[in-house]
């Protein structure tokens, strides 16, 4: 079969210890999923049911790389956040299974343009030009749940320059692991290669050309992503 056009290439990460590849095949976002997080965004924090938005596999930034300054923003936002890497197929996953459809677990920034966000939000359109644009998804190395486990708390936090801007405990999600992949997987079918970015704790902040981010999960590993002058 030869293709008319160039074909995609195939979108993965690393995985810690081994020479094997993980294929990215969607990449799930969840909204607001820390209480001062949502505080800060100007919502109710109470568990209103968890809402979800995605990104394409073209915004995956390996570990390390640097990411231009996007375009048609003046408030690129960093949010630092803990991946779920999915492994196994499931359509309304009990919570209480959820985690056996879990690969592994990775550290990623879901990069947005806070100005075009909030003007969506305002607008009462679609988020995907503030969320869903390219090298949008810095993601980390894979780690697998065969090696560390399933990580319930820890210290998760994003420094800019060294300097400490976000801070918190994956234990304060406000929906966990189980649970979000129970709710996600009512409305989609998930896929190995499906990424969950789990929603990213209080302390979100501008990055600008010239900045690095460096950020980490207790148990789960680091990334780091300079931010260099626009393309
Ligand atoms: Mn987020």
């Amino acid at each position: 079969m030869t293709h008319a056009v160039t074909a995609p290439p195939a979108v993965t990460l690393p995985i810690a210890g081994s020479e094997e590849t993980y294929p990215v095949r969607r990449i799930w976002c969840v909204g607001r999923n820390y209480a001062a997080h949502a505080r800060e965004m100007g919502s109710d924090p109470d568990r209103e049911p968890p809402f979800f938005f995605q990104k394409p596999t073209d915004a995956i930034v390996q570990n390390g790389e640097a990411i231009p300054y996007p375009p048609g923003t003046g408030n690129l936002h960093y949010e630092i956040e803990l991946v779920v890497a999915i492994g196994k197929a499931g359509f309304k996953i009990p919570a209480e299974k959820a985690l056996e459809h879990v690969y592994g677990y990775a550290v990623g920034l879901d990069m947005t343009r806070r100005d075009l966000q909030n003007a969506a939000k305002d607008t009462g359109r679609p988020w995907e030009m503030g969320k869903a644009f390219d090298r949008s998804a810095p993601c980390s190395e894979i780690q697998p749940a065969s090696k560390i486990g399933h990580p319930e708390a820890g210290a998760i936090w994003l420094k800019v320059d060294g300097a400490i801007k976000q801070e918190s405990d994956i234990s304060h999600l406000i929906w966990n692991v189980s649970e979000t992949i129970a709710h996600l997987s009512d409305l989609v079918e998930l896929q190995p290669g499906d990424l969950i970015y789990t929603g990213t704790p209080e302390g979100v902040g501008p990055v600008v050309a010239g900045e690095v981010m460096e950020g980490h999960v207790d148990g789960v590993g680091d990334i780091r992503t300079p931010v260099t002058d626009p393309a």
